[in-house]
């Protein structure tokens, strides 16, 4: 199954990209994880992102595609994408990429949520820095305060889930990644979920639309 989870910034894509992957057996695709991976290890790549990324807009799309495409091809048919397509461009360029392959997305997950909930998402927002588990000073909040369940490292807030960064991450969203949405209804492949539940809710939401499309 090649499935899309798009939704704004703090929507709960990451977390919930986790728990389709472990049902699915799937492989979870962050463009923004690997992005940050690239800056991390200090590459070509991560240094041409780091400012795009910092000021909330996006990374130039030739860059992005032939990232993603890279990683599509090494995850084999059974992916969710988290961050990718952000741009019509990019919904094209994978199309076509997917179709000299004859295979094809099975279905957008569209996660709807208000900004006002996605900003404080994102500004509460702490990830381990070793091991990168995603957690919420007050939604999802560690056992210690400050550092990771899994390892004890300690956890940091993103430069880019800072407020002044939040807004423009939001205004880029609408700008150029909800049209993604509409693109993709053309292709009858959109099932959208609402995403201002609790993260389990949020869960069930997403695996009753997977499984009605598994039965359908
Ligand atoms: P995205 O990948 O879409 O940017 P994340 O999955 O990283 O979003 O979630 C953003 C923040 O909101 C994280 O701190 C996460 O713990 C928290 N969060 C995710 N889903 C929910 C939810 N349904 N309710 C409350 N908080 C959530
Ligand atoms: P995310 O972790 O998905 O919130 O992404 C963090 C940042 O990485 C974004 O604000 C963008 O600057 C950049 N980025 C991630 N995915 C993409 C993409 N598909 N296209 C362009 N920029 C991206």
């Amino acid at each position: 199954m090649r499935i899309i989870l798009l939704g704004p910034p703090g929507a709960g894509k990451g977390t919930q990209c986790k728990r389709i992957v472990d049902r699915l057996g799937a492989v979870h695709l962050s463009s923004g994880d690997i992005l940050r991976g690239e800056r991390a290890a200090g590459t070509e790549l991560g240094k041409k992102a780091q400012s795009f990324m910092d000021s909330g807009g996006l990374v130039p799309d030739d860059l992005i595609v032939a990232m993603m495409a890279g990683a599509i091809q090494k995850a084999g048919g059974k992916y969710v994408l988290d961050g990718f397509p952000r741009t019509v461009v990019q919904a094209q360029e994978l199309d076509k990429a997917l179709m000299k392959a004859g295979d094809k997305i099975d279905v957008l997950l569209n996660l709807n949520i208000d900004d006002k909930i996605v900003a404080s998402r994102m500004t509460g927002r702490r990830s381990c820095s070793v091991c990168g588990t995603v957690y919420h000073v007050e939604n999802l909040k560690p056992k210690k305060e400050g550092l990771c369940d899994k390892d004890g490292s300690e956890l940091v807030q993103r430069a880019d889930d800072k407020p002044e960064v939040v807004a423009n991450r939001l205004k880029t969203y609408h700008a150029q990644t909800a049209p993604v949405i509409d693109h993709y209804k053309k292709q009858n492949l959109v099932m959208s979920v609402d995403a201002d539940k609790d993260i389990d809710e949020v869960t069930k939401a997403i695996f009753a639309k997977l499984d009605a499309l598994k039965g359908a």
